[in-house]
């Protein structure tokens, strides 16, 4: 974990011809946060409160799941096309595990320009920048892109922990390389980042006050017990709690047999 982000799911950059994108269907959360940032192409959300939503590249959909909530994602079926997007999840901290489901897409972000970055704003503040994502634990997520050379120094929030990763390109991070499918991380008591591209790049950088919590993260879960990841399946199979998705293309995910539950340490 870094702060209460839990999961991080960097999807292409594909290419896919007519009728073979993305197809998830319906398949169900509890305890944690789905955010999805869409980097290219588009997405269709569907969940079981009934909302529709395409996402669009430059925008994020958060979807909170609280007590349990199904949705699907599916790429347009007609055409060829791109997808990119990253999808992260966040632990919600105990007394807000339990909450309502509730679903917001955020079409507009607060982005800066520094040193060549075009820094959007996911999640949390920076430089005086609020993303409207509403979040239940000190956190942020910032993308970094590039089209050539650029350089920045970030400052740092003492407290938290993060982690950065390129997305696409080549960058250095505190003069260290970095290529995509490489996560690197900086423990709390940090106070700058350098980060510096020689050519077009694409950065991810998340970060939060250490969760604090040993939660469960099992399938599309985050629990405190056992049990409650035992329920949960059982529900997810007898058809309760979760809703329905309406207009899916994709049929429901099985939830596999319960096993390899191993916790997460957020200390
Ligand atoms: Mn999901």
């Amino acid at each position: 974990m870094i702060g209460a982000w839990c999961f991080l799911d960097h999807a292409g950059p594909a290419n896919y011809s007519a009728g073979q994108g993305l197809t998830i269907g319906p398949h169900p959360h509890i305890g944690l946060q789905t955010f999805s940032w869409m980097i290219e192409g588009t997405i269709l959300h569907t969940d079981s409160l009934g909302y529709r939503q395409w996402i669009h590249p430059g925008q994020v959909n958060l979807m909170t799941a609280g007590r349990g909530i199904s949705h699907a994602e599916e790429s347009p079926e007609d055409s060829a096309g791109r997808f990119q997007l990253a999808q992260l999840w966040i632990a919600l901290p105990k007394p807000e595990s339990d909450r309502e489901p509730s679903f917001h897409h955020y079409p507009d972000l607060p982005i800066l320009d520094r040193g060549g970055f075009r820094i959007t704003v996911l999640a949390g503040s920076f430089a005086g920048e609020k993303a409207p994502a509403q979040v239940f634990s000190p956190l942020v997520g910032l993308d970094f892109a590039t089209p050539g050379a650029a350089a920045t120094g970030l400052t740092l929030d003492p407290a938290f922990e993060y982690g950065v990763l390129t997305l696409e390109g080549e960058a250095r991070v505190e003069g260290q390389p970095l290529s995509p499918g490489t996560l690197l991380y900086f423990a709390p008591g940090r106070e700058t980042l350098a980060i510096e591209s020689l050519s077009a790049s694409r950065l991810l950088l998340i970060g939060g006050l250490p969760f604090g919590e040993e939660i469960l993260l099992w399938w599309n879960f985050v629990a405190r017990s056992v049990g409650e990841m035992e329920t949960a399946t059982r529900d997810w199979r007898q058809g309760n709690r979760f809703g329905q998705v309406r207009g899916a293309r994709g049929a429901p995910l099985h939830a596999p047999e319960l096993r390899g539950l191993r916790p997460r340490s957020g200390g």
